[in-house]
């Protein structure tokens, strides 16, 4: 059998002495770019006017993992609300699991910020200000004369402010866009360490946007490497019908057709962003951006033929005619992730607005109180999750005894900050039973209960 050329067992973009081999992708255009482009406007929007929004006070979004405090829709978590953030990645993992043995890798092409970024807006501005695949390449082969000086600087610059204005909008999703502005507003030898990790993210996002490119999708994302293993025939991929379209053979004007759809022209390689030609299948590369889909569809129209050579179907879909259908593995998945995300929509729902902790003091057992009661020393922690400040109470649940706060008759907990305080339970000696006693510690607001503790009271050993 005849060797065909395309065949290769190597990334596309290194050549076989390990060089770069750089990517001059020509512009699409048709249904899928416009779709995407739309997409992109309104992503553009939403993520760059995110960080100004707030509700109550509170921006929409905030990861703030250096202080551990994280917003999500306004709704603030804290580290001791790790359970629900276990249970939130959890449900995040099989969600990815799931979603790309259905679909693919439609979230790179349509919602990664890599792809969009790097498609809808560097690589626009490229084509603006250099021209297409073919003016590229001849700038850059060309003397460093006034044009390419020109061209090259006004490129360089705008990438580069756009880098900073990227890079500082994830940072406002990190530490909130106040601190940002405080950072920005206040005198750099205040900021200075905040100035420098600003610069230095900017400088990341623009090496990444312009010279490292699609390597980031083909060498570091650990999401397309995970595609080998989470794709399977039924999954839904930009994909070649080579039904249809083998065997190829260039197209002749008046000549009687007998071959496959595929006229070989190649127009599904040359716009391709990762250097790859989809007639080889799947492959680690593909983004699923749809660049190829619209490439070819114009082919397939110019030459009066079926549309959809190149489009979404599964590897079923085109060897065996099979509609897409939801496996046993995806029906144990969803159940699965339909179980999760119950729970931590019940745990969110049932969350408390005060939450904390009771620590018996280190180093101490019991104390006698008189002739007919025992004490224990306790130090308490709480967070307060809402927007205003709290005064909180403690009462004992269901046990004779009382509770008694030193040096304040209430805590007082900031708005979306911490208190403490410490405290004596006092449990009448004839009630102790054990030398370990379960108490449940109510926390009230007012005369509203608003969340309960659990601890330990221990007494003498009978
Ligand atoms: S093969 Fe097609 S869908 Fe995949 S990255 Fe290339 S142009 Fe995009
Ligand atoms: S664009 Fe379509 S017709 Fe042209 S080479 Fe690619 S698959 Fe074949």
């Amino acid at each position: 059998m005849e060797e065909t050329e395309s065949f290769r067992d190597s990334i596309a973009t290194v050549d076989k002495q390990g060089k770069r081999n750089w990517i001059y992708a020509q512009k699409p255009s048709g249904k899928y770019y416009n779709a995407r482009s739309i997409l992109s406007y309104l992503y553009f929007i939403v993520f760059f006017v995110g960080p100004f929004i707030k509700i109550n006070g509170r921006p929409l979004f905030l990861l703030n993992v250096v202080e551990g405090k994280f917003i999500l829709f306004g709704a603030i978590f804290w580290p001791q609300d790790f359970f629900i953030f276990g249970l939130a990645m959890v449900a995040f993992i099989l969600f990815i699991v799931l979603f790309t043995m259905a679909f693919g890798r439609l979230f790179c092409g349509w919602a990664c910020p890599q792809t969009v970024f790097m498609e809808m807006l560097f690589r626009k501005i490229e084509y603006w200000i250099e021209g297409n695949a073919a003016a590229q390449k001849l700038l850059n082969k060309a003397p460093w004369n006034t044009e390419k000086i020109r061209k090259k600087t006004i490129k360089h610059v705008l990438f580069y402010v756009l880098s900073f204005l990227i890079a500082n909008t994830f940072l406002a999703y990190i530490i909130g866009i106040d601190s940002l502005m405080h950072i920005i507003k206040g005198p750099v030898s205040v900021h200075a360490g905040g100035l420098a990790t600003m610069l230095i993210f900017s400088g990341i996002f623009y090496g990444v946007f312009t010279f490292f490119r699609e390597q980031v999708c083909t060498v570091i994302c650990p999401y397309g490497r995970l595609q080998g293993v989470l794709l399977d025939r039924d999954s839904l991929v930009v994909a070649y019908d080579y039904e249809r379209g083998e065997p190829r053979g260039h197209f002749k004007k008046q000549e009687e057709h007998s071959g496959g759809d595929c006229i070989d022209c190649l127009q599904c390689v040359k716009v391709c962003p990762t250097g790859i030609d989809i007639r080889n299948g799947t492959q680690l590369e593909c983004v699923n951006c749809t660049a190829c889909i619209d490439a070819c569809n114009f082919m397939m129209e110019k030459t009066g033929r079926p549309l959809h050579l190149i489009r979404y179907a599964s590897e079923n879909g085109i060897a065996n005619k099979q509609p897409l259908h939801f496996s046993t593995r995806y029906k144990v998945y969803s159940l699965l992730l339909i179980t999760i995300l119950s729970a931590i929509s019940w745990m969110l729902i049932s969350r408390q607005p005060v939450s904390g902790a009771v620590m018996r003091t280190a180093g101490m057992l019991y104390q006698e109180r008189g002739m007919d009661s025992i004490t224990n020393l306790y130090r308490i922690k709480l967070v307060n999750k809402t927007t205003g400040n709290i005064l909180v109470s403690l009462k004992l649940e269901d046990t004779p005894g009382s509770i008694n706060l030193l040096g304040q008759p209430v805590i007082h907990v900031k708005a979306e900050d911490q208190g403490e305080g410490t405290f004596f339970v006092v449990l009448p000696r004839k009630n102790i039973k054990d030398r370990k006693t379960i108490l449940h510690i109510a926390l009230y607001t007012g005369n509203k209960k608003t969340g309960s503790i659990k601890t330990t009271f221990l007494g003498p050993v009978k």
